[in-house]
């Protein structure tokens, strides 16, 4: 009797607490992918969550920033075939509803439909087709950014950006990375500045942006654009009194789950200013550029803004993040020794 294939997974268990469980994995339907996860990033999003600060269900799976190799496919799947790299979208998109009519398939009537792609911290798992993306080899471990970036392309269309703006961004973590590199990518003769209370964070994304930003330890002045990407209040209250009176505002955090900010209409009425809250990744296209511009502009003076930590460490990396001196935390998820003691494991479960 041959055992069915599992995976290892890392889940969380409560708040702060991560464990790891072996899940069988059932016949793969026939618009379904199996793949095998190389690197997954930390979202803040994901930091929410391990923090306790959203109301979820748990055990929950969590990771959506990855590549991963394709291992197999379901028989409906033509789109992609073994040893294919991918990356994932994080929106499931009917493409037949009326958000999706109006290019708005980010908000999907049927995104919650439960094909979920958050699930990365773990050996392999079974994905909807339509989530993935084929990447060009080699898996690079930047390119899980594809995602991050998108959400940054996304926010940045809203901005409508214009040479003459004077432009900010607050926070160098994942997401203020992806926008000072965006500003850097498509538009090279723009100036900007980032706003980072880190020293070690700050001297990073300064030397990645120096040919048309530079990094700051505080904003001075008003700024016709402002991006908020630090996922603080703080942050926020600093975005509303630095925004030029007219400008554009625009929110990128996960403030889900902090308290209410009292002060935000207080500060952002008496401006007369144009709000965004930006919300994901907008188009699929806005991922595929991502990729695009990820696997053509990343210089190693971006890839030292990375850390990179194995999947044995995903406890301590969570717990660590909000202090590491790096903008941006990925995980390595290299099982292969582990892997072996635990299929043996479930075969001694089995025959028993
Ligand atoms: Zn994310
Ligand atoms: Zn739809």
């Amino acid at each position: 009797v041959t055992s069915p294939p599992t995976s290892l997974e890392c889940f969380l268990a409560g708040p702060r607490r991560f464990e790891t469980r072996t899940r069988a994995l059932d016949s793969l339907p026939p618009e379904w992918v199996r793949v095998q996860f190389l690197y997954c990033g930390i979202c803040g999003s994901d930091m929410s969550e391990f923090e306790g600060r959203r109301a979820i269900a748990y055990p929950a799976s969590l990771g959506h920033e990855f590549i991963a190799e394709v291992k197999q496919v379901g028989e409906a799947v033509n789109t992609l075939t073994p040893g294919d790299l991918v990356t994932s979208d994080l929106n499931y998109r009917c493409g037949h509803c009326e958000q999706c009519r109006a290019d708005r398939s980010h908000l999907c009537r049927d995104r919650q439909v439960g094909f979920f792609s958050n699930r990365a911290f773990a050996h392999a798992a079974d994905i909807h087709a339509s989530y993935l993306l084929p990447l060009q080899g080699p898996p690079a471990r930047h390119l899980t950014l594809s995602e991050p970036l998108s959400c940054a392309l996304h926010a940045k269309r809203w901005t409508r950006l214009r040479p003459d703006d004077r432009i900010l961004v607050i926070g160098a973590g994942g997401i203020g990375l992806s926008i000072a590199f965006a500003l850097c990518t498509e538009h090279p003769s723009f100036a900007f500045e980032v706003a980072e209370l880190s020293d070690s964070r700050r001297a990073l994304i300064g030397d990645a942006v120096a040919t048309s930003g530079r990094a700051i330890t505080a904003p001075d002045g008003e700024y016709e654009v402002v991006f908020d990407a630090s996922g603080t209040e703080s942050g926020l209250r600093t975005a509303c009194a630095h925004v030029k009176p007219g400008g554009r505002l625009c929110l990128l955090s996960h403030l889900e789950g902090y308290t209410a900010a009292d002060f935000l209409l207080e500060d952002i009425t008496p401006k007369d200013i144009t709000f965004t809250v930006s919300y994901i990744n907008g188009q699929r296209e806005n991922l595929k550029t991502a990729a695009r511009l990820l696997s053509e502009h990343w210089t190693p003076t971006w890839d030292a803004l990375l850390e990179v930590i194995p999947i044995e460490q995903l406890q301590e990396a969570f717990e660590r993040r909000r202090t590491s001196p790096w903008c941006k935390t990925l995980i390595h998820i290299d099982w292969s020794s582990r892997e072996q003691q635990d299929v043996v494991a479930a075969d001694v479960l089995s025959a028993a």
